[in-house]
């Protein structure tokens, strides 16, 4: 897998610097190429926190600024969208949040998904799916 960082996002870099070697360890015959881009204000129209649009993977600073997260957060979310690709989830698969959650377990972020996900729950930006949200810890709490 090739995994790119054409605009030098500094937490981008940390996360490749912690786990680029173990993500090719873990899909040693991935060929995609994944690029990750900063999502600006001006397109940002529904808040987006980290998005990923096919292959390349989206994150905005002023959304993860806003939610609190630190470091080990970002990088757990980061892993959560790597896992949809590479583990080429369904968006309407029942299972397709935990399946790209359990990559981020595997990255050893399994605690810093979960307060991602706690944090997400907290800023009520999402109400409509909070059950869903706390599912998802529930099966983090599992793989731990
Ligand atoms: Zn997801």
């Amino acid at each position: 897998m090739i995994l790119s960082n054409p605009f030098k996002l500094p937490v981008v870099d940390a996360f490749l610097r912690c786990y680029a070697e173990t993500l090719q360890r873990l899909f040693p015959d991935c060929s995609l190429e994944i690029k990750f881009k900063p999502l600006d204000d001006a397109d940002n129209e529904y808040r987006d926190i980290i998005v990923r649009l096919n292959k390349t993977i989206y994150l905005s600073e002023k959304e993860i600024g806003k939610l609190g997260l630190t470091p080990p957060e970002i990088f757990a979310a980061i892993a959560h969208e790597l896992g949809h690709i590479l583990y080429h989830t369904h968006p309407w698969a029942y299972d397709a949040e935990e399946r790209a959650d359990t990559l981020a377990a595997q990255l050893g972020l399994g605690a810093q998904m979960i307060t991602v996900i706690e944090k997400i729950i907290a800023s009520r930006r999402f109400r409509h799916i909070t059950s869903l949200l706390v599912k998802r810890i529930q099966y983090l709490t599992h793989l731990a």
